[in-house]
């Protein structure tokens, strides 16, 4: 029997993780779940999979939890100290699916009583990704990527040397609105957002497909993770999505993942690694596809993509400002405070503003400094909004 914990359960991940330990309950012990406003959801899965502690992230939905459970003797939790407490508890494999930043400390919890981490969760990669790896190594736990990109580049590594790489081509959809006309994209609507060619994901991460900020995030996702120079990635529009992610190396063979867009394919090669298990995605028919196709993004559509180099050339805690600041401009996107086009120039604004704070800038790479950060470029975005305004 493997232990293993879902942080972020109600979610698009968290529920693909689910459909496949559903499939084989007998060998799989659920120590934790964890959710936030889905307590139904969260109780369901819960009493079915037989967890022995289930979190809401949402302090005043504890009774709610509570009343969901009644009659089980599933423990219950709930808060930032629950979901510490649901990454600390001993298991051997984790999945860190929690959204946003709220996901790197329970994460980090996971690493520290040596798990294994599956990592959807790239917001803990891009705020923290030295502090991620290092508390990986201190503990040997082990990191593996559940991105498609990253899995299929993680993958296509197998039995090689790093050293040998030249370069790492992650793939774009493109988005909602890679085929509008440039000059439309300030009418977007959260809604129009919100609706992916390709992915059945959750909201946020689809609306920050269409800006391409996911993208960005990804990139730096690739250089931490893997370790590699900014240099040597880059990023190509695929419309088909049936091509995650190509490996160059340096004798010009380019090795490129492919398979259907389901998060099954990279979540199941998480659980089951280093074995490969059958696994329940559709199989491609090359034939039947005929062709596939490669653009090159265009700037002026995802002007957010170009950030993330500037993120990476920087380091330290930039990552954090960009993510946080990122998150909070996206919140005010869905609000309908701002327009769709408005949030990479916010975010460029943090990213100048971080640029210029002493106190910031060199501080070390510390949980505490991961959040203080966090916490200046979420204010500074709602700054620049009022300046903007007045
Ligand atoms: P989602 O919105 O569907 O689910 C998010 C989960 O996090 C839910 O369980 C929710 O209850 C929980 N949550 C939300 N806010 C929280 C908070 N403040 N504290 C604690 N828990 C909170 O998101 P998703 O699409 O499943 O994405 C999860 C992560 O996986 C993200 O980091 C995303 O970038 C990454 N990812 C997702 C996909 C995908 O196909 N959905 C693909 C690649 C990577
Ligand atoms: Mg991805």
């Amino acid at each position: 029997m493997r232990r293993v914990t879902i942080l972020g359960a109600t979610g698009s991940i968290g529920q693909n993780t689910i459909d496949l330990i559903d499939r084989q309950p007998d060998q799989y012990e659920v120590v934790a779940l964890t959710g936030a406003g889905n307590i139904a959801q969260l109780a369901a899965d819960a009493r079915r999979l037989r967890a022995k502690y289930v979190v809401t992230a949402h302090e005043d939905r504890l009774n709610d939890l509570r009343d969901a459970l009644a009659g089980t003797d599933i423990e219950v939790g709930a808060g930032q100290a629950a979901l510490i407490e649901a990454g600390a508890r001993p298991v051997d494999w984790v999945m860190s699916s929690i959204v946003g930043a709220a996901g790197l400390a329970p994460g980090l919890e996971a690493l520290k009583q040596g798990a294994t981490l599956a990592l959807a969760n790239k917001e803990s990669l891009v705020c923290a990704g030295k502090l991620v790896m290092e508390t990986a190594g201190l503990n040997a736990a082990r990191v593996l990527p559940v991105d498609s990109e990253h899995s299929a580049v993680f993958q296509a590594l197998v039995g090689e040397d790093i050293g040998a790489v030249e370069r790492i081509v992650i793939t774009a959809s493109g988005g909602a609105f890679r085929d509008w006309p440039l000059e439309q994209l300030e009418q977007a609507t959260v809604e129009e957002a919100s609706n992916h060619p390709n992915w059945d994901m959750g909201q946020r991460i689809t609306i920050d497909s269409a800006s391409m900020f996911n993208k960005a995030l990804e990139v730096i996702e690739t250089h931490e993770f893997f370790g590699v120079d900014p240099d040597l990635i880059e990023v190509v529009v695929h419309p088909e999505s049936t091509v995650h992610a190509l490996v160059g190396f340096r004798d010009g063979a380019l090795m490129a993942h492919l398979g259907a867009p389901d998060m099954r394919h990279a979540i199941g090669y998480a659980l089951h690694w280093p074995e490969r298990r059958e696994l329940p995605v559709a199989r491609l028919d090359l034939a039947a596809m005929g062709q596939l196709t490669f653009r090159a993004p265009d700037p002026a559509r995802y002007p957010a993509l170009g950030l993330a180099w500037a993120v990476m050339r920087r380091g330290g805690l930039s990552g954090a400002a960009f993510n946080a600041a990122k998150e909070r401009a996206l919140d005010h996107f869905i609000a309908r405070r701002i327009r769709f086009t408005e949030m990479a120039g916010l975010v460029e604004a943090v990213l100048d503003r971080f640029e210029a704070d002493s106190r910031l800038i060199d501080a070390g790479m510390t949980l505490d400094n991961v959040m203080i950060t966090d916490h200046f470029a979420r204010r500074w975005v709602d700054e620049e909004m009022t300046k903007r305004a007045g």
